[in-house]
């Protein structure tokens, strides 16, 4: 027997204490983790304190992550849409404060399916993805003399990094296209994309791939998948050649028709490219990655049409399903009453810690619905004005 796992059960009396224990072990990262105080072993000189108490900050590792969806704001000479793709820029400070306020934080998207990344999310905050689309005008903009408008979206971006400091680290994913009939250049100031491309790269945000030409992918067969996915990957790391370009985002969100092409989203059969995730457009809240319906082909993201952010927003933060850090980078928390949803195959292959009850019974449901959805705005994945 295993020397540590002897000594738990000496330490439990080797009785039934023992069940009473939540412990985690595994010989290759040779700890344990104690997550309840245990009678009659809580006070001996053995190390019984829990790393983390996750009933206090009601940790849920597995719990479900916001990844909001923009793509333009105050775009000068574009009308505001019902879709969300043009909005307000007060609405999008008014998004990122409401964030704020919950103790949300923003994070690149692919950051979210990296282990130690998501692991070091602060203890008792909520991961957020934040995403930009297209490589819009109003994403990223130039004054003329040399400056980033502080009025464009990564001017905002920035002015949150300086206000909250480092609960608001500099985040975000601008999902770019090389070449597109709505996109003259990549950020719309020819002459400047290189410098903007590179900029993302250095300060901490994520540049990756919305496709070579934000095509319909829906009757595309596996190699025009792939010329669509690597074409993106090619022409933008001209532009920035230190960019990840490991995250795909599915043009209107609609995907392939022939489901066995999506594994050539996230692989390249000729090992040019790979993704961690590919993201649909106009959903819900998405599954952690250690949610065992977590499926990596097919991520939601939160639209903004008009209110939609708004609902969903009051509906999670009420839910007590979203995903809260333990702050604890070695190892996951989880409410027992989750347990059932807790993946197999979980990034990093971490230990988990249970804490509190478990439902007397749990039965897989299917995600809940937003409160309040309105189903006005038909979905633009079928009848696209704009990418
Ligand atoms: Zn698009």
């Amino acid at each position: 027997m295993n020397p540590k796992r002897l000594s738990v059960l000496l330490l439990a009396g080797g009785t039934a204490a023992a069940g009473a224990i939540a412990f985690s072990l595994r010989a290759q990262d040779r700890r344990f983790y104690l997550t309840e105080p245990v009678a009659g072993v809580a006070h001996a000189q053995t190390p019984a304190t829990p790393a983390v108490d996750g009933a206090k900050l009601k940790a849920n590792e597995i719990g479900r992550i916001p990844i909001v969806m923009y793509h333009s704001i105050d775009e000068p000479g574009t009308k505001y849409d019902a879709h969300g793709l043009n909005i307000h820029g007060e609405t999008f400070r008014k998004h990122l404060t409401m964030m704020a306020k919950a103790g949300w934080y923003p994070m690149n998207a692919r950051d979210i399916y990296i282990p130690e990344k998501l692991q070091a999310v602060p203890a008792g905050m909520t991961p957020v993805g934040l995403t930009f689309d297209d490589a819009r005008g109003s994403q990223f903009r130039y004054k003329k003399d040399g400056t980033i408008d502080p009025n464009c979206i990564v001017g905002i971006l920035e002015s949150f990094h300086k206000k909250y400091g480092e609960k608001w680290p500099r985040a975000g994913t601008f999902f770019a296209l090389p070449k597109s009939s709505y996109n003259p250049t990549p950020f719309w100031q020819a002459g400047l994309e290189k410098k903007k491309c590179q900029w993302l790269v250095d300060n901490g945000y994520e540049l990756s791939n919305h496709s070579f030409a934000h095509k319909f992918m829906t009757p595309m067969n596996a190699a025009q998948v792939r010329e669509a996915v690597w074409g993106c990957v090619r022409d933008i790391r001209k532009l920035a050649p230190s960019a990840t370009m490991d995250t795909f985002c599915v043009p209107y969100g609609a995907y392939p028709k022939d489901k066995s092409t999506w594994d050539v989203i996230l692989k390249d059969p000729q090992g040019q490219y790979k993704n961690l995730v590919a993201f649909k457009a106009w959903g819900d809240e998405s599954y952690a990655p250690g949610d065992k319906r977590f499926d990596p082909r097919i991520v939601d993201r939160i639209g903004v049409d008009n209110g939609y952010f708004e609902a969903v927003y009051a509906r999670l933060t009420k839910s007590g399903k979203l995903y809260v850090s333990d702050g604890d980078p070695a190892t996951m928390t989880v409410p027992r009453s989750w347990q059932d949803y807790v993946s197999a195959h979980r990034p990093g292959d971490l230990p988990v810690t249970f804490y509190g009850e478990a439902k007397p019974k749990t039965t897989a449901k299917a995600k809940p619905k937003a409160a309040g959805k309105k189903k006005a705005a038909a979905p633009v994945a079928k009848k696209p004005k704009q990418p």
